[in-house]
């Protein structure tokens, strides 16, 4: 029986398992199976690498192992190496290999293509990191980014590209949020130099997802706003994983809809 599951400390909310699961189903893969794997940060190495002998073929790894998971591994990706984290492992002939798709799953979730497009990015923390390298590697004319601790925006810049900027913003085909700002209810237009109305940015990315559209998605959403919202992030980088374990397209109306804890309709593609 295939294993895969996702590594984190919390882990008991994600919603990774009822989207895999959904889409092994919608495949025919009926004995494969995808668990919560709730592990501490002393645990995760040895956790890790006694995965394989328990029949696991592959781990997606959140907050917070991802740069464990990239220093662990026998292999990686480019993008792993460049980000300096990984957020999938698939464990194959003996080895471990990292991967990160974060972010090419960015790049899958835009509404257009960012080559010669500008960007703003909010925040300069683990996921800003995959973000800003992937549009920067799509060969996004600029890439833009804001952070609270400006010399964490400087350091991320120095590591991966774009430009650390102080406000007041300018303005640019894509805004991305990749702060937390959002998650407990914070009011955007106080802890982030934005407008009250998000003018000037034609598409909103935001990372942050909860229950319910955040603040700043239905700010964009009213001022005409192309919105990308967390749970699509979520869906377009467990996509990756998924064809990268199954050998298979990912049949993205399932995984979109058990990730909304929706109704699943058919999928065309399926
Ligand atoms: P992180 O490494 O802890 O970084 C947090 C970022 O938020 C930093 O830039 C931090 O700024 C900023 N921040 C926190 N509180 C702030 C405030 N009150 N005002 C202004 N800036 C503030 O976190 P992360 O891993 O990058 O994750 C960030 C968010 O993205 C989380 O909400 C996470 O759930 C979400 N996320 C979603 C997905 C998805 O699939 N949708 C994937 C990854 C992450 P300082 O540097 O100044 O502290």
């Amino acid at each position: 029986m295939p294993i895969c599951g996702v590594l984190g400390w919390p882990v008991r909310h994600s919603r990774s398992p009822a989207m895999h699961e959904a889409g092994y189903r919608a495949l025919g893969l009926d004995d494969w199976r995808y668990q919560l794997l709730p592990v501490p940060p002393e645990l995760f190495e040895e956790t890790v690498r006694a995965l394989p002998g328990a029949g696991f073929l592959g781990a997606n790894v959140t907050i917070p192992h991802k740069e464990a998971a990239l220093a662990l591994a026998d292999d990686a990706t480019d993008a792993a190496r460049a980000i300096g984290a990984a957020n999938t492992l698939t464990f194959q002939d003996g080895r471990i290999h990292a991967d990160n798709t974060d972010a090419p799953g960015l790049i899958d979730a835009l509404p257009f293509d960012p080559a010669g497009r500008t960007a703003v990015v909010l925040g300069a923390g683990g996921s800003a990191r995959a973000v800003v390298w992937a549009l920067v590697s799509a060969g996004a004319a600029e890439v833009l980014v804001w952070n609270r601790t400006s010399a964490r925006a400087e350091r991320l810049c120095a590591d991966v590209g774009g430009r650390a900027i102080q406000a007041p913003l300018p303005p640019a085909d894509l805004l991305v949020n990749t702060t937390s700002v959002g998650l407990q209810g914070e009011d955007p237009a106080k802890a982030l130099p934005l407008p009250d109305a998000i003018n000037g940015y034609p598409c909103l990315v935001d990372l942050v997802y909860g229950s319910g559209p955040t603040a700043l998605t239905s700010a964009a959403q009213a001022a005409g706003a192309t919105v990308v919202d967390g749970l699509e992030i979520l869906v377009r980088q467990g996509a990756r994983s998924f064809e990268r374990w199954t050998g298979r397209p990912a049949p993205l109306e399932i995984l979109r809809a058990a990730a909304r804890g929706e109704p699943a309709a058919a999928d065309p593609a399926a």
